[in-house]
């Protein structure tokens, strides 16, 4: 029996018997002597003798109750204020703990993998009797491991509750580990932070503003690193809303205009249904923006405009006009993919707009049989069988094309881009921009950074000039990022796992239980 209960250290197992569904076992400490936890003085003068419980781990799963004949003992330290002590059995006992060390640990783990009822449930499964609250409170009380001297640290906040509320972590980059969850994302909680963990050298971040703000004030010799992924992901935005205010570039010219083809009447009849979209997005944005600035609720625009909650909130929150106009076009453009399919279809003489819905949603189409029943329609009653007419790429894909790293693309894809750079002056100059940013990007030269900025403000499209001024803002952290070696990659990556561990926690995303499962849960 002593084989099976190792972790039963300083005492000798006297017995094991079953009451019920429990093991009972009867056990008796070993030791001689007692040490005052007040004075730390040893005696061996026994006051009186009592039985105390443990809960242990299951065995066969059958929880498992140690009983154990403890010893009060009597302080014989001559000024020690403790007339007398309970003895405590190092590794086994702690003051007032009814359970293991053992089985603590199993119920911590079991609270930090499976926090809430499905903790308490699986415990009861393993023979471990425990409640909701008792797994909530044994992760509370996992202790945190000492914070030592961070020299390099990664910081980015995260939705505690979405869109309301936001939080900030804290990575040691070296490491790679999350040290720390705070419970907003101000200047003056970050500089708090750093001011009680002196040591920072150099911090990641991603946003300029209350970070920027809090590690000057809070470690004001830390060197600020702009994180180089977000950099590239507005870069990347600036391209897209550059090629949307391009996109009559992304048609190629018709092959020949004196014959019109049933599909080149639908093409036109597209940029049309394009330009009629624009003008009820832009309609609809002021409106939405008109009644927001008299203060009236989201679900009382709705009602007035008859919009659903989920577009009133759109145009609600979207910034500007553009930001919309590119949505509107990227959506419209779920069916461009397929387009060159049902052209090929069409010709070949099958017209039924339902079993052509079929087909493309076979191939990987997302969108609504309304929109392709709407993008046949104008050529349905045309008969003749034409060659069909080349077709533009769509923003998303034409966006790829010039963000992506050239090795990366196929030669269709190049040569796609090669014709779509061929009739778009304006691509051109932002293609070779971007290029020239990744270069710099790539081979940490942020000393050519502000060459490559006065090359936009001379010839850069708008968005992408104000990408450089947002670069401009920020042009140290800017140049440290495109510089150093270090970069926010791992704290992103932990960003993600918060936002998973969120989600197993359901309604009970207390910021405080979130931090102890995302400092603990490995
Ligand atoms: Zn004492």
């Amino acid at each position: 029996m002593r084989a099976l209960l190792p972790h039963l250290v300083g005492v000798v197992v006297a017995g094991v018997r079953r009451v019920g569904s429990t093991i009972r076992v009867a056990a008796e400490p070993t030791g001689e002597r007692g040490r005052c936890p007040r004075c730390d003085g040893e005696s061996a003068r026994v006051h009186s003798r009592y039985r105390r419980q443990l809960s242990d781990t299951a065995i066969g799963g059958h929880p498992v109750t140690i009983d154990i004949r403890v010893r009060r003992f009597f302080c014989d330290t001559t000024d020690c204020a403790a007339k007398t002590f309970a003895e405590q059995i190092p590794g086994l006992t702690q003051p007032w703990a009814r359970r293991t060390p053992v089985l603590g640990a199993v119920i911590s783990a079991i609270g930090l993998a499976v926090a809430g009822r499905a903790g308490a449930r699986l415990a009861s499964r393993l023979g471990i009797r425990t409640g909701r609250d008792t797994l909530l409170r044994a992760v509370r009380a996992i202790p945190d491991s000492k914070v030592r001297d961070v020299r390099v640290l990664g910081i980015d906040d995260f939705a505690i509750r979405r869109g309301h509320i936001y939080g900030t972590v804290v990575v040691d980059m070296t490491t790679r580990t999350p040290i720390d969850l705070l419970g907003d994302r101000t200047a003056d909680t970050v500089a708090t932070w750093l001011k009680e963990h002196p040591g920072t050298e150099i911090v990641c971040r991603d946003r300029a503003g209350a970070y920027a703000d809090g590690i000057r004030s809070g470690a004001p010799d830390a060197v600020q690193v702009a994180d180089r992924w977000h950099l590239w992901h507005n870069l990347a935005e600036a391209v897209e809303k550059t090629v949307t205010r391009h996109r009559a570039d992304l048609r190629p010219p018709a092959l020949d205009t004196s014959d019109v083809s049933p599909m080149g009447q639908s093409a036109g009849a597209e940029v049309e249904s394009d330009r009629r979209l624009a003008v009820r997005t832009r309609e609809r944005y002021s409106a939405v923006q008109q009644l927001l600035s008299h203060g009236m609720s989201l679900s009382a625009i709705g009602r007035k405009l008859a919009l659903d909650r989920r577009t009133v909130r759109r145009f609600a929150r979207a910034t500007d006009l553009d930001e919309l106009l590119t949505t509107s076009a990227s959506r419209a453009s779920l069916l461009d993919e397929f387009k060159p399919y049902l052209h090929e279809r069409f010709n070949a003489g099958c017209t039924d707009a339902a079993r052509l819905t079929r087909e493309i949603v076979e191939l990987g189409y997302r969108g609504s049989d309304k929109t392709v029943r709407r993008y046949l329609q104008p050529v349905r009653a045309a008969h003749e069988q034409l060659p069909s007419p080349p077709v533009g790429p769509s923003i998303r894909q034409a966006t790829g094309w010039l963000t992506r790293h050239p090795a990366r693309l196929t030669d269709d894809d190049r040569s796609q881009l090669d014709a779509l750079l061929d009739r778009s002056p304006a691509l051109v100059t932002t293609h070779r921009l971007v290029h020239d940013f990744a270069e710099i990007m790539t081979e940490r030269r942020g000393s050519d950074l502000a060459a490559w900025m006065t090359a936009v403000d001379a010839d850069g499209e708008p968005a992408l000039r104000s990408f450089v001024r947002g670069l401009r803002r920020d042009l140290d952290a800017v140049t440290a990022g495109l510089t150093l070696p270090h970069s926010s990659g791992p704290v992103e990556g932990h960003v993600n796992r918060i936002k998973m561990l969120k989600r197993q926690m359901y309604g009970r995303a207390n910021l405080d239980l979130l931090r102890k499962r995302v400092l603990h849960a490995r």
